[in-house]
């Protein structure tokens, strides 16, 4: 068995870069050996945590101890530290968005390639309960083929932080939380991308958009609404999906919610109408009991590889990198063609 342990050091010990520490902490291949902030305080809290601090970027760079590098500033700053990382013979793992275009992202794996580095983002929500389970449902075709989804995350707290309001630095919630969302999109099709329509969302006053929608559809016919609202007082579900067969719903990250089909084994029953405001419907009364068989959302089985334990794998060149450079990419050409959208308030028919 290989024990190497693989040296990280944190660029950006803030919020993220100190959560980092939490996830590193049950690898035990990966040891955090030091940290780098531009803040005195970040720094005093680093040592507090008994990290070496360094007085640079450079003292990380040139630090021989040090096999990966983990950035975790504000996004403007994470093409210029990822790209001297990779010089200086490191490894590197990025927060997401990694790059504010898909040009700059070109730009690093180009020198990554050169340096024959491993470079990766942290799209850590691929992992969350909440999208596998309705990938499970959709994969398993728990309802038939999925031709319709909904995700969605709403808040009401605003936009959070500093940083995050300011367009200079990659601020505004496309880029924050969009990129999750649309990250988790694509794992769920293999179809191409044929239109998207989009609304960007400046409630708040901010430079940056405070929440998006964005109305995508596939070659395959599958359509996707994807939001992010940060002035929700009252929230939708997570999820809402649409197939074939019947309807799933994931209320929240606690997996609250159901799946609700029909009954193959139950001939058609007429429903009974029901008042309707001012009318009488049958179209949108709910389906009888006997038509329709409900089940109870199930987590699937998620003993997966985590991060950190899939990048020292591919590190000893024992897998494949689960984030995979492409689909970083794609994601980001999305986001592009997202904001395009909303800018021109008109409908982009791309293939992407
Ligand atoms: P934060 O403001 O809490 O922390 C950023 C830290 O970087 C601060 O301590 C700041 O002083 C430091 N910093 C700024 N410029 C620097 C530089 N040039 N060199 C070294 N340090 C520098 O922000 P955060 O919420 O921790 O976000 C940091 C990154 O993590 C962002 O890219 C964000 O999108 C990402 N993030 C990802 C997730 C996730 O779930 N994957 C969650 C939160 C944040």
């Amino acid at each position: 068995m290989n024990n190497r342990i693989y040296n990280i050091a944190i660029v950006g010990f803030g919020g993220m870069g100190s959560y980092h520490c939490q996830l590193i902490e049950p690898v035990s291949q990966i040891s955090v050996i030091g940290v780098y902030d531009t803040v005195e305080y970040r720094m005093e809290l680093g040592k507090e945590a008994g990290y070496k601090t360094y007085a640079n970027l450079d003292a990380v760079l040139t630090d021989d101890l040090v096999d990966i590098v983990l950035i975790a500033t504000p996004n403007d700053v994470h093409k210029e530290i990822a790209i001297q990382a990779l010089q200086a013979g490191k490894h590197v793992i990025c927060e997401k968005p990694v790059t504010i275009t898909s040009k700059d992202f070109n730009d690093i794996v180009k020198v990554a390639n050169e340096e024959k580095r491993v470079f990766t983002v942290h799209q850590n929500r691929r992992w969350d309960e909440d999208f596998r389970t309705a990938k499970d449902i959709i994969d398993k075709k728990k309802f038939g083929e999925l031709f319709h989804l909904e995700s969605r995350v709403q808040g009401a707290n605003g936009i959070p932080g500093d940083w995050r309001q300011l367009k200079d630095y990659g601020g505004g919630m496309l880029l924050d939380w969009g990129v999750h969302l649309l990250d988790q999109l694509l794992q769920i099709t293999d179809s191409q991308i044929e239109s998207v329509a989009a609304n960007l969302s400046y409630i708040l006053g901010t430079e940056v958009d405070d929440g998006f929608t964005s109305y995508i559809t596939f070659k395959d016919g599958l359509t996707a609404l994807i939001e992010v609202g940060t002035t929700n007082y009252v929230k939708l579900p997570r999820w809402y999906l649409k197939g074939t067969e019947g309807t799933a719903v994931i209320r929240d990250w606690d997996l609250s919610g159901e799946i609700i089909t029909r009954n193959p084994d139950v001939a058609h029953i007429e429903p009974k109408p029901i008042q309707a405001g001012q009318g009488l419907t049958k179209t949108m009364a709910p389906p009888s009991e006997q038509s329709t068989l409900k089940f109870a959302i199930e987590k699937p089985d998620l003993d997966e590889q985590s991060f950190y334990e899939n990048f020292v794998s591919v590190l000893e060149g024992k897998s494949e990198i689960a984030i995979k450079n492409d689909e970083v990419h794609r994601v980001l050409v999305l986001i592009e063609t997202i904001f395009e959208a909303a800018e021109t308030r008109s409908v982009i028919h791309r293939s992407i």
